[in-house]
């Protein structure tokens, strides 16, 4: 453990509650300035993990560091460095988005507050609505002012627990950009979610499954975990070839088949983030069946 350029490290960590298992051993360490995201259904313990590494909840065993400090022992040290963002938007309804930031500002002793407060509103493009009631925004705004007041601290780790649930796909994809300028500034982002979408825009994933992690790898590596279908036309019917590793065997194919003047067209369809992450969490589905499945 305490390796220099890890953000966060995790050694077998588990929690319980009750009978229900959270989290089984979870072992996993997330490198400095990335984007990593935490890919799992429903109830999976992507929250309860999160919850772990802002000094919430205490682990029932295993080992957990974020910038080599453990957050039980240095945990008023860590909340200085950690800006984390709920799922649900824990805010103050009655007061102003800005007095929101403020509040967080102050809890976090920051020195030239105001500067601090419209950066952050500037930063998630609120500026228009500071002096607004909180209660009287939307509910993206609401996802907005939640961002501002984890960044408004300029923490060196992000912490978010689905940050774009119930946001519409522009104000999603304005959310990525922030996180991506942010990650090149430096930020190490934490980011949970069960959108296949996003999961993309992660430098890295990890699936976590009833409370354990089922892979923990780059998306362009998940990617060559799946299957692709082939399909080679000729008199106007295709011909579908499934495919194991696609990059690999496609040669083998069209050396067999030969590239004759009667095809007529040839389609490659490669599985989809997405059709792969369900194939990893629930094995037994065959891609159509896959495809027409949600995550949760
Ligand atoms: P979601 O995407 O629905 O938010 P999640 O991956 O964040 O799910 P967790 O909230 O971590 O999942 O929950 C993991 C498991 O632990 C679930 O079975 C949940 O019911 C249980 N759990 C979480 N918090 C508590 C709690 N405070 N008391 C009892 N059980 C809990």
């Amino acid at each position: 453990m305490m390796t220099k350029d890890m953000a966060i490290e995790v050694r077998d960590v588990q929690k319980r509650y009750g009978h229900i298992q959270a989290l089984k051993g979870l072992t996993l360490d997330i490198a400095k300035g990335q984007i990593f995201g935490l890919i799992g259904a429903n109830g999976a313990g992507k929250s309860t993990f999160i919850k772990l590494l802002v000094g919430i909840s205490k682990a029932d065993q295993g080992d957990l560091r974020i910038f080599g400090l453990d957050p039980n022992k240095h945990l008023a040290e860590l909340r200085q460095q950690i800006g984390y963002m709920p799922q649900s938007p824990a805010l103050y309804e009655d007061l102003s988005a800005a007095d929101n930031l403020r509040f967080f500002g102050r809890a976090h002793r920051l020195s030239q507050l105001n500067s601090h407060v419209e950066e952050a509103l500037d930063f998630v493009e609120l500026s228009q609505r500071a002096d607004d009631p909180v209660g009287n925004l939307s509910g993206g705004m609401r996802q907005r002012v939640s961002l501002a007041c984890a960044l408004v601290h300029q923490p060196r780790l992000l912490l978010l627990d689905e940050p774009t649930a119930g946001v519409d796909l522009k104000l999603r994809s304005a959310f990525w950009r922030h996180f991506k300028q942010l990650a090149e500034q430096g930020t190490t982002i934490l980011v949970s979610t069960h959108q296949m979408d996003e999961a993309i825009h992660c430098n890295h994933l990890a699936i976590i499954s009833q409370g354990e992690i089922i892979a923990n790898d780059r998306p362009d590596n998940l990617l060559l975990r799946g299957r692709a279908t082939v399909r080679i036309w000729r008199k106007g019917k295709p011909q579908a070839f499934q495919f194991e590793h696609y990059p690999e065997e496609l040669a083998a194919l069209l050396h067999a088949q030969g590239l004759d003047k009667e095809v007529q067209r040839v389609e490659i369809e490669p599985s989809s983030l997405e059709e792969i992450v369900l194939n990893m969490l629930e094995p037994s589905q065959d891609i159509q069946e896959i495809k027409d499945a949600r995550l949760n």
